[in-house]
C-alpha cells in the first residue's frame, strides 16, 4: 500500500527527459493499453529493463535504456498520460510547482510512421489536463534536438517548437550521444530562429565533452540556461563566462555518478564548491528520475549528505531554479489555461 505524505518546500525542476520520467509500472500500463509487444511478459523483468540496475554503467549502456520506453511513448495517447502521469506526480511526490519536462519528437513517431504535430499536441494536451487539476502547478514543455539526428531533422524539431510557442512549448535543446558530422557551430541560426520567434535555449554541454568544449558552445550558441555544463569547475575561466552571461546550470548529480562522469561524493562536493565559490548560479535536477530511481527530493538530499552545502545555500539554488524557469507566468497564473 502506497502511503502519501504531504512535502514540505516548494521546488522547481528544469532538466528531466520524459522516456525515463514515467514510473514503470505506469509505463507498463500504458505498453499493455496500446497493445505494444514487450520483451517481457512479468512486471519485474519489465522493471529490469527500464532502470538501471548496477551502481556504475557505461555512457553507451545508458543510452540504450531509452530505446524501450521512447518505443512504448510513441503514440498521441501515450503521450498524453505520459505527461498527466509525469507533472501531476512531481507535484504529490516532491512538490514540483515549476516544471519543464523535455522530449524528443522524432524518437516518438516511429521513424516517420507517426505525425510530429500529433505527438507534441497529445503532449499538450496532457500537460493542460494535469494543470487543471493542479493550479498551483506551472509547466512548460522543451523539445529535443539530437546530435544523431541530421540537421534538417533537428530544423523541423525546431519549427516545431516555435508553431506551438503560445500553446505551451517554451524552449529547445540538444541532447544525446555525440555522432559523427555533428557541431554546434551548424546551429548557431537555428538557436537565433528559435530566439527569435520567443523560444528559450538550453544545451547539454560540460557533461561527457571537456570544459574547453563548453567553452566552445558558450562563444557560439545563443543560450538562456545550461544543462549539466559541470565540467566548468575545472576551469575558472569557463565560470567567470558563465557567470558573465547570467546562465543557471541544471546539474543533475545522480545521473553524473551514475555514469562514472563525477566519481563520488568527494567529487560532486569538489565540484558544486567549486562553482558555488565561483559565484555560478546551478540547481539540481534528475535527468532521468524512474530510470535512475531518483526523485528531486533525493537529489537535493545528496548536497546535504555528502556535506556539500548549507540549508541557505539550498535554499539559494532553489530559488535560482525558480528564477531560470522559461516558464513565462506567475504562480497560479499558467499562461496556457
Ligand atoms: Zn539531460
Amino acid at each position: 500500500m502506497v502511503t502519501s505524505t504531504r512535502p514540505t518546500k516548494e521546488l522547481a525542476e528544469l532538466h528531466f527527459h520524459l522516456g525515463q520520467s514515467v514510473e514503470p509500472h505506469i509505463l507498463w500500463s500504458i505498453a499493455h493499453e496500446q497493445g505494444i509487444k514487450l520483451p517481457s511478459k512479468d512486471y519485474w523483468e519489465f522493471f529490469d529493463l527500464v532502470t538501471l540496475n548496477k551502481e556504475k554503467v557505461t555512457w553507451e549502456d545508458y543510452h540504450k535504456l531509452f530505446h524501450l520506453t521512447e518505443l512504448i511513448q510513441s503514440s498521441p495517447v501515450s503521450m498524453e498520460r505520459t505527461l498527466y502521469e509525469v507533472i501531476s506526480g512531481a507535484y504529490r511526490v516532491s512538490n514540483i510547482t515549476v516544471l519543464e519536462p523535455s522530449f524528443n519528437p522524432m524518437f516518438r513517431n516511429r521513424g516517420g510512421e507517426r505525425d510530429l504535430d500529433q505527438i507534441i499536441l497529445a503532449a499538450l494536451r496532457g500537460m493542460e489536463r494535469a494543470l487543471a487539476e493542479f493550479p498551483k502547478v506551472r509547466a512548460g514543455l522543451i523539445v529535443l534536438l539530437d546530435r544523431r539526428l541530421s540537421k534538417e531533422q533537428n530544423a523541423v524539431v525546431v519549427r516545431k517548437a516555435i508553431k506551438y510557442r503560445s500553446r505551451g512549448v517554451v524552449g529547445i535543446d540538444i541532447a544525446g550521444p555525440v555522432a559523427d558530422g555533428f557541431r554546434y557551430d551548424d546551429y548557431a541560426d537555428l538557436y537565433a530562429e528559435a530566439r527569435d520567434a520567443g523560444i528559450k535555449t538550453t544545451v547539454h554541454t560540460g557533461e561527457d565533452g571537456t570544459a574547453e568544449e563548453m567553452d566552445h558552445v558558450l562563444d557560439v550558441l545563443p543560450l538562456d540556461r545550461l544543462n549539466h555544463g559541470f565540467r566548468a569547475y575545472s576551469n575558472p575561466k569557463v565560470m567567470e563566462k558563465v557567470r558573465k552571461k547570467n546562465l543557471t546550470m541544471c546539474l543533475c548529480p545522480t545521473s553524473n555518478l551514475s555514469v562514472g562522469f563525477i566519481k563520488d561524493g568527494g567529487h560532486l562536493k569538489e565540484v558544486i564548491r567549486a562553482l558555488y565559490d565561483a559565484g555560478v548560479k546551478f540547481c539540481v535536477n534528475t535527468d532521468n528520475p524512474s530510470m535512475l530511481k531518483t526523485n528531486l527530493t533525493k537529489e537535493i538530499d545528496l548536497l546535504r549528505t555528502h556535506a556539500i552545502l548549507t540549508e541557505e545555500e539550498i535554499d539559494q539554488t532553489i530559488r535560482w531554479a525558480f528564477e531560470a524557469s522559461f516558464v513565462p507566468t506567475e504562480i497560479g497564473k499558467n499562461l496556457y489555461l
